[in-house]
């Protein structure tokens, strides 16, 4: 598979994802091209890898941000019925994905970045204040980081509760599909979860899947490709 897209520039970086066909739509590439990797990965931006950001967390590879974004894509985007999009990215780690996503969400969206060891929070929070762009997301309120456990998703204490998520993005490996995050999730709306495999344990270990709700609320979950994510757990003890 054509897949790895490195690049010396974070816009080599992009046209390599676009050439390789894992960003497919000119919106996805744009948001791409307005984040720059070298603020959120430690060493080697560029490369189309993961890299570690401590704390036993990763940096996911671009290529995996690009597939989620491509897959979340038309939850994302504001329209005509999704006029100020809700997005929950769980496990926000750097910081990088919530800022791709915040660039798509238009200007009424909003994105909640969850992550449950605070100092991950409170780094994705510096590393998006690198750039003025990034600053004006935080500052303007289209972005929050909180911390909290991401298997009971995220109640929007700004919202009461009330409202719904039309996407959410899960950045680390769950056991299952959490009810609630399931319960939080729009009519219609869409998540992107890498879940561990039940059976061949020879394999890939985990699955991303894809788990839609229509607008009657029926859920339909689809089994996409195999990977490799750090878990969805319990904090660590301080
Ligand atoms: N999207 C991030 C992925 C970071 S790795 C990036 O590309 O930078 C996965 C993250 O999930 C880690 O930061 C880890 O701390 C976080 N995580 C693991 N279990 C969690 C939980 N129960 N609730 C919230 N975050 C969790």
């Amino acid at each position: 598979m054509a897949w790895r897209s490195s690049g010396t520039s974070n816009s080599e970086l992009v046209e390599n994802l676009w050439r390789n066909e894992m960003i497919t739509h000119p919106e996805v590439k744009s948001a791409f091209l307005k984040v720059d990797r070298a603020h959120y990965a430690p060493r080697s931006p560029y490369e189309d890898c993961p890299q570690p950001i401590g704390h036993h967390a990763t940096i996911s590879a671009p290529h995996m941000h690009a597939s989620a974004v491509e897959h979340l894509l038309q939850f994302i985007m504001p329209g005509e019925e999704r006029p100020a999009p809700r997005v929950l990215d769980i496990g926000s780690g750097s910081g990088y994905l919530t800022h791709v996503l915040a660039e798509l969400v238009g200007e009424r969206g909003r994105v909640v970045g969850v992550e449950h060891i605070e100092p991950l929070k409170e780094l994705g929070e510096r590393n998006m204040k690198k750039s003025r762009e990034g600053r004006e997301l935080i500052e303007g309120g289209r972005v929050r980081f909180r911390v909290g456990d991401g298997r009971k998703g995220w109640r929007d204490e700004e919202e009461q509760g009330r409202k719904s998520w039309d996407a959410i993005h899960v950045g680390a490996a769950a056991v299952k599909v959490h009810e609630e995050l399931l319960e939080q999730l729009a009519s219609p709306g869409r998540m992107f979860i890498p879940v561990d495999d039940e059976d061949d344990p020879q394999g890939w270990g985990q699955h991303i899947w894809c788990v839609d709700k229509d607008e009657k609320g029926e859920v339909k979950k689809r089994k996409l490709f195999g990977v490799r994510y750090v878990p969805l757990t319990d904090a660590p003890k301080a």
